[in-house]
């Protein structure tokens, strides 16, 4: 595939891309608009239809809601037609005026956000969370390979790449102290993440099976997940995460397309090493889940991190499939999240109290100060790539934030 916009090879938004992101422009704020970025633009999808001779309500809404409940077949046909005029020369005068330079829009949540679910979907982070938050035993509870463990999380403090994270306060009771004390969070966190969006709907009272996966799911965002750890670890018996985590959970502003990570950027899972359930079991399935994306954690400009998406245990078929197999439906704009995305080796944890080893070995920034959790003005930026076609990357944009202090 080629495009008539002059882009540098190393693109990383070329046209084999066209992730989906909500913007606006600054002579005339109010008005959101629906874009996919390409090179250093954003094309106004609604406008280049216009221009086109076809205009599409689903391409004219402020969000990408309408888009995501159309379904797979509008996906498809919206993502031809919108390749067609970045690529057909025949439509380059009509459609080059729709370009807006990407340095001169403000990007924003780019769907309503229902539902949301976070699982634990990394062997490696949920191994180093068992050893530090339960010394005492094995690090995989018993139940972590038969199923892919989640929580329902507050899909009303999901907010954009770019918003500021007010540092939570709360009850804070470190393994030494007695009593609990209020105030805010000392041991404040990211959790480098994988976001699925979801699209069509399902039926309440039935599961959708991993094999239609690509039915329900629209793309494929990232998120940073940040957690308190300190709340966190005093509160999460037995129920589990609760307000160390719903203060905020950022987002990237660009959906990419499930349509754009395949086939290049699918690989298979790893190896099963305990038999999967039925519903669970993708060791025949054609078209495996695993996804290659290469994440990149920076803290104040300097990378701390480089978490592989590719060895996570359980894909976004599976856990799909798990989120609905009691009946549970999905509605568009579900959001689910991978849970921290953690490989093996040192420099590859996608939290910082996995990378610091609970704050006890800090990690070096390049300004000469360390960290073992973050400071109030520190700022978090997650980025990924993945396979494309023809040795090309596509790129998943940013999602960044930075920590303001406590309010008192
Ligand atoms: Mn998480």
């Amino acid at each position: 595939m080629t495009t008539w916009l002059d882009l540098p090879e190393d693109t990383l938004f070329g046209i084999d891309n066209l992730p989906y992101g909500v913007f606006s422009t600054a002579d005339d704020p109010q008005r959101r608009r629906l874009g996919v970025a390409i090179g250093p633009w954003v094309l106004d999808a609604g406008a280049a239809a216009r221009a086109v001779g076809s205009p599409d309500p689903l391409l004219e809404a402020a969000s990408l809601d309408p888009l995501l409940a159309a379904g797979r077949a509008a996906w498809t046909r919206v993502r031809d037609a919108l390749t067609r005029w970045l690529s057909e020369p025949a439509f380059r005068a009509v459609v080059e005026p729709c370009l807006v330079p990407r340095a001169d829009v403000a990007l924003h949540l780019p769907f309503t956000v229902g539902d949301y679910v976070d699982f634990y979907a990394s062997e490696h982070h949920a191994t180093n969370l068992g050893r530090l938050f339960r010394p005492d035993s094995e690090p995989l509870t018993p139940n972590w390979k038969h199923l892919p463990i989640g929580y329902h999380g507050r899909s009303g403090t999901v907010v954009v790449s770019g918003t500021p994270i007010v540092r939570p306060n709360g009850q804070r009771k470190a393994p030494t102290e007695a009593v609990p004390s209020f105030g805010p969070s000392r041991r404040l966190d990211i959790e480098a993440e994988v976001g699925f969006v979801v699209g069509a709907g399902s039926e309440l009272g039935t599961a959708v099976p991993m094999a239609d996966f690509a039915e329900h799911v629209f793309g494929v965002c990232l998120v940073n997940d940040w957690s308190a750890r300190d709340i966190q670890g005093w509160e999460y018996v037995p129920l589990g995460p609760f307000l160390g985590k719903s203060f905020a959970t950022s987002v990237s502003p660009w959906v990419v397309p499930l349509d754009a990570l395949a086939p290049a950027a699918r690989v298979a899972p790893p190896a099963r090493d305990v038999e999967p359930l039925p519903y669970l079991d993708d060791r025949d399935a054609k078209e495996p889940w695993g996804l290659d994306l290469a994440l990149e954690v920076r803290l104040n400009g300097t990378v701390i991190s480089r978490p592989p998406f590719a060895g996570m245990y359980w894909t976004p078929a599976q856990m799909l499939a798990h989120m609905t197999v009691n009946g549970a439906s999905v509605r568009p704009g579900d959001l689910y999240a991978s849970g921290t995305v953690s490989g093996p080796d040192r420099g590859t944890e996608g939290a910082l109290i996995e990378l610091t080893w609970n704050g006890e070995r800090p990690t070096e920034l390049g300004d000469g100060t360390s960290r073992g959790f973050l400071e109030d003005g520190d700022e978090v930026t997650i980025t990924a790539t993945a396979p494309g076609p023809n040795g090309r990357r596509l790129g998943f944009g940013e999602v960044t934030g930075r920590v303001l202090p406590a309010r008192s």
